[in-house]
Formats: C-alpha cells, sequence, structure tokens
C-alpha cells in the first residue's frame, strides 16, 4: 500500500471551509486547562466539519501558541465562541433548542455504545482534566454519554474522548452532501470486506 501524498488527499481550502455546510454539532469545553487540549479538539473538530467549539471559563482562545502546536491551523477554520460562564453557553444553546449531552461518567449516562441520534441539533459538554464537567452544568443537561472504558484508568484524556465522540455524531447525523465526493474518490478501497 504506498501511502498517499498530501497533493492527493484532496482537502477543502480554509476559505471553502468556512461557508461549506457542517454537521449539526456543537462542542463546549468546560474550563479545559490544556492548551493542547483546546487545539487537539479544534483539529478533530476541523476534519468532521463540527459547526463550532464554544470555549469556556479558563479554557484558553487563539491565538495563542500551544493551542496552534496541536490544532495545526484549525484554529483558524472552526468556528469558536467564548464564554466567561460555561451556564450562559448551555443557555444560549438551550434558547437555539440544541439537544445538551454531558459527555461524563455519571448516573443514568448512556453508554456511546447505546447511543441513538434523533433529527436534532447537538451539543456535547466536556470537562477539566481534573474537576470534569461541573456539576451545576451536569444538571442542566438534557443527557449524558459515557464512553464504557475496561482498563484501570478512571478516565481518557479530554481531547481523545472528543475525538471518539466527533466521529460517532458524524457517522450518526446527516453528514454535509458536499462531505461526498470525498468519501467515493477511487483512492479509498473499492470493496471493503472485512479485515
Ligand atoms: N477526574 C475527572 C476526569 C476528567 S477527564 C473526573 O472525575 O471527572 C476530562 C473529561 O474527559 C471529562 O470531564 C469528560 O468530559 C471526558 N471523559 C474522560 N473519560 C470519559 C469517559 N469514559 N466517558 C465520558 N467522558 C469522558
Amino acid at each position: 500500500m504506498r501511502k498517499l501524498k498530501i497533493t492527493e488527499l484532496n482537502r477543502i481550502t480554509p476559505e471553502d471551509f468556512k461557508t461549506a455546510e457542517k454537521i449539526p454539532l456543537i462542542v463546549v469545553l468546560d474550563n479545559v486547562r490544556s492548551l493542547h487540549n483546546v487545539g487537539s479538539v479544534f483539529r478533530t473538530a476541523d476534519a468532521f466539519r463540527v459547526e463550532a467549539v464554544y470555549l469556556c471559563g479558563i479554557t484558553a482562545v487563539p491565538p495563542q501558541a500551544e493551542i496552534h502546536k496541536t490544532a495545526l491551523g484549525a484554529e483558524n477554520t472552526v468556528n469558536w465562541q467564548y464564554f466567561e460562564n460555561t451556564l450562559d453557553a448551555v443557555a444560549e444553546l438551550k434558547q437555539k433548542s440544541y439537544h445538551i449531552a454531558a459527555v461524563e461518567q455519571a448516573e443514568n449516562s448512556i453508554l456511546l455504545d447505546q447511543l441513538h441520534l434523533k433529527d436534532e441539533k447537538y451539543a456535547i459538554i466536556l470537562g477539566n482534566e481534573v474537576h470534569g464537567v461541573n456539576q451545576e452544568v451536569m444538571n442542566q443537561c438534557d443527557s449524558c454519554i459515557e464512553i464504557p472504558q475496561f482498563g484501570t484508568k478512571h478516565s481518557l484524556n479530554v481531547s481523545v474522548t472528543s475525538g471518539i465522540l466527533i466521529w460517532e455524531f458524524f457517522k450518526a447525523l446527516p453528514f454535509p452532501p458536499s462531505v461526498l465526493p470525498a468519501r467515493q474518490q477511487h483512492l479509498c478501497h473499492p470493496d471493503p470486506s472485512p479485515i
């Protein structure tokens, strides 16, 4: 298998990204401490055409060298907004009729493999590296999604969590028609058989 050259990846330009259709998903970061984690979330949000990233509380905002280090420019393509208080972001999302899901380990959470999405706009809230999603914010959420874990560690890294969740939402939500040509390009395996 020959590795593809960057020019063969047929990526859209940052200018085209701005006006390209997005999936109806907003990622909310509730007081995320690490700028590298923030940058990493931006990079994944760019890959899957996430509508916006909301940066709340102590979460750093671009431009920042440490965000850029992991975002590699995605901090300039993905829409973002800053809220001093995560509850203000939640209030705005409620007012705009988004289904708001905490991504957290909590009572009555929906395990990710049991997730069934409806024809709705979604916002997912990810929390601080030490304290998780604030309980007051949890209280305002419509649901909670948890990734089951089977090892020794209590939790996953927050940006890794966002990657797993964003991919799940991308697969389940109606993806923009303009994504289709990239999915059908001849470079992909014509006969996806079990490996
Ligand atoms: N010790 C913290 C862990 C925070 S991990 C706590 O007790 O909450 C940082 C963030 O990553 C969490 O707030 C959550 O949004 C996400 N996360 C990590 N592991 C997760 C899992 N297994 N399921 C859902 N979210 C998870």
